[in-house]
């Protein structure tokens, strides 16, 4: 590990002033839980880590007009528990399936939106596209957990964010704040995340001095939703494939509909043509697999992970279901 200077700022602006200093070469250490890692294993190499838990208007979950805002550094544990967060049933199976006690505990909402790939290239320092000497190793070597859909620039890593997909379908916005010492934006969640074609360009527009402080919900209202993540283990792991969904129903009838797939893509993958095939159909195992269908028709897997197609088409279907409580046996 490098070393590095520490800071600890106590508002979001001295968190913004820390960030640019240094050129900034800086990075926020927020829940430590995967930064830890990448700062000892020498993947990310910043001058200054600045630790944001002390910022505390990046704290809780409060109401908000027309939504629910939540800090930053709201925990999964706080989602789970907070009662602002009651209807949003996709993101508490989001919770719900994040086994581990000490993440649920540490693991923090903006930790989890900016969490670089779990690509073991890059984990094993080939960077974030995983090259050696111009040649691409995930597309010569294992790839059995990468992506099957946008996968056809050099980029072909999964985002790792579980919470992106489920956030993206309810329509969210993530407040970014920096680099110029009180700029702020309210961006759709769904602009966040970018395909990088160079390792240096990152997984999301954040600009160096920038990071966000919270994240935008829009009321629920009588919108229904549901995450379905397929996971290999009951504990500590990532989904091999998940699809998260919102649903406003008129009756039997669905009247609008947002579907987003997470962990096939360098991005979450928002599927507008599986959403517009769900409008107007009632949602049952045969109408909810036809959008299982049409979200992965496009998919283009490589030589390990043609697998994953049928898991991405099989956790739209279930979540579908599961949204509006049709899913048998619970599954
Ligand atoms: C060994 C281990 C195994 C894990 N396994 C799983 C697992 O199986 N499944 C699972 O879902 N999770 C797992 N996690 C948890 C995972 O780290 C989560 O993504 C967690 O929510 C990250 O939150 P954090 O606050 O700890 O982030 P940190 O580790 O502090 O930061 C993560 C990244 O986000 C950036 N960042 C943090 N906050 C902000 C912000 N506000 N603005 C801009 N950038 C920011 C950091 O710079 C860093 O790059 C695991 C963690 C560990 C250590």
């Amino acid at each position: 590990m490098r070393s590095f200077e520490y800071a600890r700022p106590q508002t979001e602006a001295e968190a913004v002033a820390l960030l640019n200093d240094h050129d900034s070469e800086t990075t926020v250490l927020a829940g430590g839980t995967d930064l830890m890692n990448l700062l000892r294993r020498d993947l990310v190499g910043p001058k200054r880590v600045v630790d944001i838990k002390q910022v505390e208007s990046m704290r809780g979950i409060r109401p908000i007009d027309d939504g629910v805002l939540i800090g930053a550094l709201a925990t999964l544990e706080d989602v789970a528990s907070n009662p602002l967060t009651a209807d949003y049933r996709s993101l508490l199976d989001v919770v719900d399936g994040t086994r581990a006690i000490q993440i649920q505990a540490n693991g923090t909402i903006g930790g989890d939106l900016c969490h670089l790939p779990n690509c073991w290239y890059f984990r094993n320092g080939y960077g974030l596209l995983g090259y050696d000497n111009g040649e691409s190793l995930v597309q010569a070597g294992d790839n059995r957990y990468h992506a099957i859909l946008g996968n056809a620039g050099p980029a072909k890593f999964v985002s790792a964010s579980r919470f992106a997909p489920a956030m993206i379908a309810w329509g969210a916005r993530v407040r970014v704040i920096g680099p110029e010492p009180d700029a702020e934006e309210y961006l759709p969640l769904e602009y966040f995340y970018i395909t990088p074609r160079l390792s240096s360009q990152g997984v999301t527009v954040l600009k160096p001095g920038q990071m966000i402080s919270h994240l935008w919900l829009p009321s629920a209202g009588r919108k229904r939703s549901a995450t379905y993540e397929v996971l290999q283990m009951e504990g500590l792991d990532w989904p091999l494939a998940s699809a998260s969904v919102s649903v406003e129903m008129d009756g039997d009838i669905v009247r609008d509909a947002s579907i987003v797939l997470g962990h096939v893509a360098p991005t979450p993958w928002l599927s507008r043509e599986a959403a517009k095939q769900a409008v107007g159909r009632p949602l049952n195992e045969r109408s909810a697999s036809e959008i299982g269908d049409l979200a992965v028709a496009t998919a283009t897997p490589l030589s390990n992970n043609a697998y994953k197609v049928q898991l991405a088409r099989t956790a739209v279907k279930r979540a579908l279901l599961k949204a509006v409580d049709k899913l048998e046996g619970g599954l």
